[in-house]
């Protein structure tokens, strides 16, 4: 995780951990950038070779980036997986959560970001399977109800990597960013000397064995050029 805003210049967008920001550093963020980043994570089996947290890192450390470049605030990942690996091919250790109690959350955070004066929320989730982003949604259009003023915006991080690389669970592509963001935590020796399968090893997409971090650099890199435009058009609206 990138440190926070209090050592950045004047002139560089100003950003920070929303938990670990004093009051005035937080009206100094949002007076400049009103835009606060949701990480929506899960706690769900990534095989044997990476952490069952790996969506809320990923999608707590893709926020962080972002944030470092248009400025804003970034709250603690929200590790409720909605539809994990766990009911769908029996693999433990997730904790699976319905699809009302996350659109519950979603709706009562961004509720109270639009009271704490945000204009701009991005839920932005790691863990995409259909019925994620479904509740996700749900939460974001009963918020928009609710308020006036903020708009709530619901992103995956596959989404935001076009064509370039795609989205999967443990696979090539999650394990990469794993690297990235959390050098150490991946053991790639704890995969069988075989083939990894989706029935086997819970893992769908590209082997995680061509994983690296400098891949995950690059895949950082196309969601940057992706979703920092978007917010600066969003704030210049
Ligand atoms: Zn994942």
């Amino acid at each position: 995780m990138p440190d926070s805003s209090s050592h950045e210049s004047s002139e560089a967008p100003l950003w920070g951990l929303y938990g670990d920001l004093r009051p005035e550093q937080i009206e100094a963020i949002r007076d400049r950038t009103p835009v606060a980043f949701v990480p929506w994570g899960a706690l769900e089996w990534h095989s044997l070779h990476a952490p069952i947290g790996l969506d809320s890192i990923k999608a707590e450390n893709i926020c962080a980036a972002i944030a470092e470049r248009t400025g804003g605030v970034v709250l603690p990942a929200i590790p409720l997986g909605v539809n994990t690996i766990k009911p769908y091919k029996g693999f433990p250790h997730s904790i699976d959560t319905s699809a009302g109690l996350a659109s519950s959350v979603a709706e009562e955070i961004c509720i109270q970001l639009s009271d704490e004066k945000f204009k701009i929320v991005i839920l932005l989730t790691g863990h995409y399977p259909p019925e994620q982003i479904d509740a996700l949604e749900e939460g974001a259009r009963r918020a928009t109800e609710a308020t006036n003023g903020t708009r709530f915006l619901v992103w995956a991080d596959n989404q935001l990597m076009g064509d370039a690389f795609k989205g999967d669970h443990a696979g090539a592509t999650e394990t990469s960013f794993q690297m990235l963001f959390a050098p150490g935590s991946v053991d790639l020796a704890a995969l069988p000397d075989r083939e990894v399968t989706l029935d086997g090893d819970g893992i769908m997409g590209e082997d995680p064995r061509e994983a690296s971090a400098e891949r995950g650099e690059r895949q950082l890199a196309v969601v940057l050029e992706n979703a920092v435009p978007r917010i600066k058009a969003l704030l210049s609206e």
